[in-house]
């Protein structure tokens, strides 16, 4: 794959930023999923979340089978950040990029496995819910927490905020690939 297209591509995105990473310097987590199933509504309601992705090891392995990590975020100012339905309406947003960098990469040769935000909103009622498979694994990504990913010491390390400001929402997805 050509970077530097690559690059340029990415350029004429609307992003905050964007970086590469290697999948080994991740931090992996086992309390991350305690939080997924302990804090979260979604535990046990998406394919995109636990127990659906797995076991946090082997969503590791999975990760790590691949040379390269394309981190990616965006970030929306909103009027409250505390207003649940005004911050999570900038993810879909988040979401279209994502998947507009998927198709960029894979018009490019390469199958990059994608994890990005939240549960999966693809369908009304998630599958799993009624004991069948995905539907759309081609468009689920499951969310970066559901590896046990904690990105705050990856962002730390590249000198990143995590939060860009009061009112600003930031997303950020993982695109792993080998070229
Ligand atoms: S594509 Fe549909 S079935 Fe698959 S995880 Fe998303 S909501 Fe669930």
């Amino acid at each position: 794959m050509n970077r530097q297209a690559l690059e340029t591509y990415l350029n004429e995105l609307p992003l905050y930023l964007y970086a590469y990473i290697s999948p080994d310097d991740l931090e992996y987590a086992q309390r991350i999923r305690w939080i997924c199933e302990n804090d979260c509504p979604m535990y046990g309601k998406s394919w995109a979340c636990p127990p659906g992705v797995g076991e946090v090891s082997a969503c590791e392995s999975k990760c790590k089978s691949y040379e390269n990590c394309l981190l990616i975020s965006t970030i929306t100012e909103v009027s409250d950040i505390a207003n649940i339905e005004e911050t999570l309406s900038t993810r879909s947003d988040h979401e279209e990029i994502t998947n507009e960098v998927c198709r960029y990469l894979q018009s490019q040769g390469v199958n990059p496995y994608v994890l990005s935000t939240e549960a999966c909103a693809v369908c009304d009622r998630c599958a799993i819910l009624d004991g069948q498979p995905c539907r759309k694994p081609e468009r689920m990504h499951p969310c970066v927490e559901s590896h046990g990913i904690n990105l705050l010491p990856t962002l730390e390390n590249l000198g990143i905020p995590f939060q860009y400001g009061e009112n600003v929402v930031t997303w950020f997805s993982l695109l792993f690939f080998n070229e």
